[in-house]
């Protein structure tokens, strides 16, 4: 056993760095295990553009001054709330500069296994150390979460891939590639993909893709009122959970999970829309099955009426999401495991973001069945961050006991 800490963050995507960074204001001593923006660096597309729009993607520090708005206007680019695309080149940037200044101590490791111990947990890396660590903060992302329809899963393993595994997609020239799904990385992938030279085919089990709409400042104030604006787009039920995620648990469980789920269904971004008109696209298709031959594979679709089409490609990208599984995780030991109750297959949160075993809290997607889908964008860092890291410094001493410190203490020091 090498050492111990009092407070350890796996994981250095949008919400672990932001919690980072509130810690470090509050003079919290923590450690910070993961690789910086490891799922925008390596498992986005390349000349991908967020879907977000400027105003929500973003990371957050307690002061509110690093901004990718402030980012921008330091270094001299353009920048807009709304209506100008972010690349994923410069999200990426403005979050390695974000770590630099906030987490600079940040370990590249990866967390292989978590133990409970009597006191506290045991901690190991993927690097050989061991240590224990009071309480950890779990900010995983959605890599463990990947979903692949079960017929793509009978093709040889070389013919079909999720998404997430690509990142430059210039190794695609010259091929035939099905790309499944609707939402926003299938039309972003059949389009780039399409834009390197491959030849993409785009098949959706839906009828119709979706877009959203460019949002700008020329809004009348009609509009505005029946649509008022929030960090989720607008509208007033994008407004309440960009807003009130705390008023999210007060949901039957039912409800919460039916709307994480539904919430903002696939839909591509706006300037995305006309691009994707050089790629064929097949709509209304479910897949049913699939097989490899020596060096192509072939997929089968039935539409509505019953009637199958076969689809011969080089390569299949399964575009199809993430769904988010507790059992997934596979670092947390059978015993953390068994003893963390859920909602909907995902860690069952306190106010705090606390999973029922004590010491354990999650952030990021896999909250979003408690806190609504906020979760699902790093907007929703902005709250966890705050919230958590509150709790963190009321419940946490310098030696890293669970103890009290003195309320008054917290209202001088910080205020969220
Ligand atoms: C194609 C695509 C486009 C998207 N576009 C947008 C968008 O426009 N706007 C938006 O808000 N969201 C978007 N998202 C969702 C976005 O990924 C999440 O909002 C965001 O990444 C969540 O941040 P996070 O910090 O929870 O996780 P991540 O950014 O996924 O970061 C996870 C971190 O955990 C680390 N980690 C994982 N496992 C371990 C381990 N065992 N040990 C140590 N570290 C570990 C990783 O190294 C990484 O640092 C998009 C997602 C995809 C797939």
């Amino acid at each position: 056993m090498s050492s111990s800490t009092e407070i350890t963050i796996v994981g250095a995507g949008p919400y672990g760095l932001s919690i980072a960074a509130h810690l470090k204001h509050l003079g919290l001593g923590f450690r910070i295990v993961g690789s910086p923006m490891h799922t925008w660096r390596t498992h986005m597309p390349k000349g991908m553009h967020l879907k977000s729009a400027g105003l929500s993607a973003t990371l957050f520090d307690p002061e509110r001054k690093f901004s990718l708005k402030d980012y921008c206007r330091q270094h001299g680019l353009p920048y807009e709330d709304e209506g100008l695309p972010i690349s994923l080149e410069l999200f990426t940037q403005y979050g390695m500069a974000f770590q630099q200044r906030f987490a600079p101590q940040l370990e590249e490791a990866k967390l292989v296994s978590l133990q409970k111990l009597r006191e506290g947990f045991e901690l190991t890396l993927d690097n050989g150390e061991r240590f224990t660590s009071g309480k950890v903060v779990l900010a995983v992302g959605i890599d463990y979460f990947r979903y692949v329809p079960a017929p793509l899963k009978s093709l040889h393993s070389e013919h079909y891939s999720h998404s997430a595994e690509h990142h430059d997609l210039a190794k695609f020239a010259g091929k035939d590639v099905a790309i499944i799904g609707s939402g926003s990385s299938a039309i972003d992938m059949a389009v780039l993909l399409n834009e390197v030279g491959a030849r993409p085919t785009l098949v959706a089990r839906r009828k119709t893709l979706n877009f959203n709409q460019k949002e700008g400042r020329t809004r009348g104030m009609l509009s505005r009122l029946l649509a008022p604006m929030s960090g989720l787009g607008p509208g007033w039920k994008n407004l309440l959970c960009a807003s009130a995620p705390g008023l999210f648990r007060y949901l039957p469980d039912q409800a919460r999970i039916r709307i994480t789920k539904d919430f903002l269904g696939p839909s591509g971004a706006w300037f995305i829309q006309e691009r994707l008109d050089k790629v064929p696209v097949m709509l209304g298709q479910r897949l049913f099955s699939a097989s490899s031959t020596q060096d192509k594979a072939s997929l089968y679709f039935v539409d509505a009426s019953d009637k199958i089409s076969e689809l011969e490609v080089d390569h299949v990208v399964a575009a199809t999401g993430y769904k988010a599984d507790l059992g997934s995780i596979s670092f947390l030991s059978p015993e953390i495991r068994l003893q963390m109750r859920t909602i909907g297959n995902t860690p069952r949160l306190s106010a705090n973001f606390e999973s029922s075993v004590p010491g354990i809290y999650f952030a990021g997607p896999s909250t979003a069945n408690n806190f609504g889908p906020l979760m699902r964008f790093a907007l929703g860092a902005g709250y966890t961050s705050r919230k958590l890291t509150r709790h963190l410094f009321q419940t946490t001493d310098e030696r890293g006991n669970v103890a009290g410190r003195p309320q008054a203490a917290v209202s001088s020091q910080y205020q969220p």
